[in-house]
């Protein structure tokens, strides 16, 4: 029975299927600390963030088969400020935040953290200051407890549960059947897509990690859930740097930038009333077709 209940010995099933995933499932950085051991260039240091001010420089990137995905994009999202990606589908926006863990590195230009170019640093270093709350959270099989704790496995019981407070995740869970011992996954307890979120929310937030990374959903989740959600979020993004796929207006409306993708590249930047003053702006046209909320 204590075997079960090993941490380590839940990890290493983790990581194995993590790896079988690996190929398709793009994001899941709220496993980083236990993916398999990385190799770094010769004389990588550990990242220090001070500010969390991310800066992309002249990126230029293509997939495997060579197509250009990103081409010359540039823009900085500054420390403890929200950066809203928003474009059409395809325009290069997931790709943008596939970057930031290194899950792929960019054929020219760079991301620099603090100055710091992160194909410098250390793996584990920069994947430890990232957190990630993705379209359709992944429940890994386990109990509640363990899934939050996939966000820093060195949690203790009490910071798991602050953080599923923070995440108005808490009391859902106290209501189920064995508490934060209930199974989830396959074979436990099914829980609806605002509850999920907010576990994943509560994921991100135990791992207390300055850059947050931000993939709203599309699918409408009932007005109640909404809500919880929308709240849990707004406190997991507070002090922290966010750099947002935006779907939902509010978010947008509500950014300190607005980042515009179309083919990958950045077609403008700027605020919401700033963008929407711009005569012929694709923001503003795409504002004007009220499709700026969808993944248009
Ligand atoms: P967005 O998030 O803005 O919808 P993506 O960054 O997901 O756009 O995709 C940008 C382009 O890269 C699209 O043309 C997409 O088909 C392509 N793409 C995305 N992921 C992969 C991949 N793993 N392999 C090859 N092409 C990909
Ligand atoms: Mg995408």
């Amino acid at each position: 029975l204590l075997m079960a209940y090993d941490p380590a010995r839940r990890l290493a099933r983790l990581q194995v299927r993590v790896e079988a995933a690996a190929t398709n499932a793009r994001m899941l950085y709220e496993i980083l600390d236990i993916e398999p051991l990385q190799r770094d260039t010769d004389g990588a240091k550990a990242l220090e963030v001070t500010q969390a001010r991310i800066e992309f420089r002249d990126l230029v990137f293509a997939y495997g088969n060579g197509r250009r995905v990103l081409d010359a994009v540039s823009f900085v999202a500054e420390g403890g400020m929200t950066t809203a990606l928003v474009g059409p589908s395809g325009a290069g926006k997931s790709t943008i935040l596939n970057l930031i863990p290194r899950f792929y590195d960019p054929e020219q230009g760079a991301i620099l953290i603090d100055g710091q170019d992160i194909a410098k640093v250390t793996k584990s270093s920069l994947r430890r200051h990232i957190a990630y709350v993705s379209q359709q959270p992944h429940l890994f099989e386990g109990t509640i407890r363990d899934n939050i704790r996939y966000g820093r496995p060195d949690a203790t019981d009490a910071e798991v549960e602050e953080a599923a407070k923070m995440a108005y995740a808490h009391d859902f869970i106290v209501a189920q059947p064995q508490g934060y011992d209930t199974a989830v996954g396959e074979n436990g307890v099914t829980l609806s897509g605002g509850q999920r979120q907010r576990l994943s929310i509560a994921r991100a937030l135990v791992r207390n990690a300055p850059i947050l990374l931000l993939d709203e959903a599309t699918s409408a989740l009932d007005t109640e859930s909404e809500a919880f959600v929308q709240k849990a979020l707004d406190t997991a993004m507070t002090g922290r740097t966010v750099i947002v796929i935006a779907h939902r207006l509010s978010t947008v409306v509500n950014a300190d930038k607005i980042v515009v993708m179309q083919d990958g590249r950045i077609a403008e930047e700027g605020t919401h009333e700033s963008l929407m003053g711009r005569e012929n702006g694709l923001y503003a046209r795409l504002n004007n077709l009220q499709t700026v909320r969808a993944d248009i």
